[in-house]
């Protein structure tokens, strides 16, 4: 069966064919760790898991770059503003690299809680500063680099493909235009490759205090510019060409494009052959910011109540190529769409069962269709509402589609609620209150029992507990 991905790149939905045969390298734009990572950064790291996980379905040997911007990306979207990470220093009272850290650590616990298999590079852009440098040589020997009074830039009008993922001609750039022409760039669509700390320079942090993170270089004591890092880190962990990059449609533009730039420029070559975009999360049908305090972080959703893995549900909900809304009422469906998937496998036989190739024949087409997430999510309803095939057959074949839509559900086949014993012995108190006849007594009890997380029913063979 044949994997289709939509490739920004071309425009086309392709079949997909590896490099090397059997083989895939997969590079993902990672997070900027100066705060945590909010809900529209976790679609797009759960999107780059469910990638993983279809090509592994396939049967390739993955191999998953992501790398940890902790350096250098500056607040606004072209080469000026505050750096984020002095930024989050100063607001958090920490050092930059303490902040990079804490907010590492963060981000890894996001990715554990949500299921997301850890990439098997997270490279540092801060441990990569010497492979960056070395590439910026290699533009400026190639022709593709110039100096500025405030570091080095690219000359984007000297590569003629400049613009050919984004579609964009290089003057119709809206970045250039909404940060204002910077009067030593020779393009608007011009971006930095390095930029240099010294007193003078035209970026805030200049006037101010020394910055906490920078090198030496060539052209002297600075950091790295925005996008370098991705080129040298991917050409440092795939080699030159590499099959699929992937990110948010934020990326296509300005940091993409830049991406591609950079290693045709450097080195002649294509930096990868696919390139897989998810669409955004949007809040309450409008933009998510933090200035309108609603970039959520996982924790806030725990902390009203929330289990991170119906946060994943809810994203698998949504093909990644459409935008989808999040409310607190969708997530609280989702929330209850996995726990009565979860109450249902607790029955399944988890001995000894064989998938049923039919309906995972059916999974996999959906998945590999695009990674086609909401048939897919139907398919797992259906197999796991089928009163027709066995409980064996059933726990087999949701383990099976469990495995790439990575929702833990092998914590659930089969287990029978353990219900604290406190909440038994109201249970007990309750049949007696029912065999009594006292039914006001036996409500009480039941609502009792509930505040406690778990619902009784009345099947045949007495009282079964269910977890709210
Ligand atoms: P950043 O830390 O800003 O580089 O973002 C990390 C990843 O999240 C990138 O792939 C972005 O394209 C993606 N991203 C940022 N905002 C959103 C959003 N609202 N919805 C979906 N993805 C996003
Ligand atoms: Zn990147």
């Amino acid at each position: 069966m044949d994997l289709y991905l939509t490739n920004t790149l071309t425009r086309k939905k392709e079949a997909f064919t590896p490099i090397e045969s059997g083989k895939v390298g997969l590079y993902s734009c990672g997070p900027t760790v100066y705060y945590y990572a909010h809900i529209g950064n976790l679609r797009a790291f759960t999107f780059a898991d469910i990638l993983r996980r279809t090509l592994m379905m396939n049967g390739y040997e993955v191999m998953h770059v992501m790398n940890i911007t902790d350096v250098g990306h500056l607040v606004g979207d072209g080469d000026d503003g505050e750096d984020k990470l002095e930024k989050g220093a100063k607001r958090d009272g920490k050092t930059a690299w303490e902040i990079a850290q804490f907010y590492t650590d963060a981000f890894m616990r996001d990715m554990a809680k949500l299921n997301i298999l850890t990439p098997n590079k997270l490279p540092r852009a801060t441990e990569h500063i010497e492979e960056q440098i070395q590439m910026i040589e290699d533009l400026e020997k190639n022709g593709y680099a110039y100096r500025t009074s405030d570091g080095v830039y690219f000359d984007t009008s000297k590569l003629e493909t400049y613009g050919r993922l984004s579609g964009q001609k290089i003057d119709e750039k809206e970045e250039g235009a909404r940060i204002g022409i910077h009067s030593e760039k020779k393009n608007l669509s011009d971006f930095a490759l390095w930029k240099l700390s010294v007193p003078g320079a035209h970026s805030e942090h200049a006037e101010g205090s020394k910055r906490q993170m920078e090198w030496e270089s060539p052209w002297g004591v600075g950091f790295p510019g925005w996008h370098i890092e991705c080129s040298a880190m991917s050409t440092a962990y795939l080699g030159h060409t590499f099959d699929i990059h992937t990110g948010g449609i934020d990326h296509i533009p300005v940091h993409h494009e830049n991406e591609l730039a950079q290693t045709e420029g450097a080195f002649g070559t294509l930096q990868a052959k696919y390139w897989l975009h998810n669409e955004f999360v949007q809040i309450d049908g409008g933009k998510m910011s933090k200035s309108l305090g609603n970039a959520y972080a996982l924790h806030e959703l725990e902390e009203r109540g929330f289990d991170p893995l119906a946060f994943r549900y809810f994203v698998l909900g949504a093909h990644y190529r459409s935008s989808i809304n999040f409310t607190f009422d969708a997530l609280e469906a989702a929330q209850n769409a996995l726990k009565s998937i979860r109450s249902m496998v607790r029955e399944f036989d988890p001995h000894g069962g064989a998938v049923d190739e039919g309906l995972y024949a059916r999974f996999q087409q959906a998945m590999n269709d695009d990674l086609n997430t909401p048939v897919a999510l139907a398919v797992l309803h259906e197999t796991v509402k089928n009163d027709a095939l066995p409980l064996k057959t059933k726990a087999a074949t949701v383990r099976r589609i469990d495995q790439v839509l990575g929702l833990g559900l092998e914590d659930y086949i089969g287990r029978t609620v353990e219900a604290p014993l406190e909440v038994l012995a109201l249970v007990e108190a309750r049949e007696k209150a029912r065999k009594e006849k006292h039914w006001e007594e036996s409500d009480r009890l039941r609502d009792e029992i509930k505040t406690l997380g778990f619902v009784v029913r009345d099947g045949e063979d007495g009282p079964e507990l269910q977890e709210v």
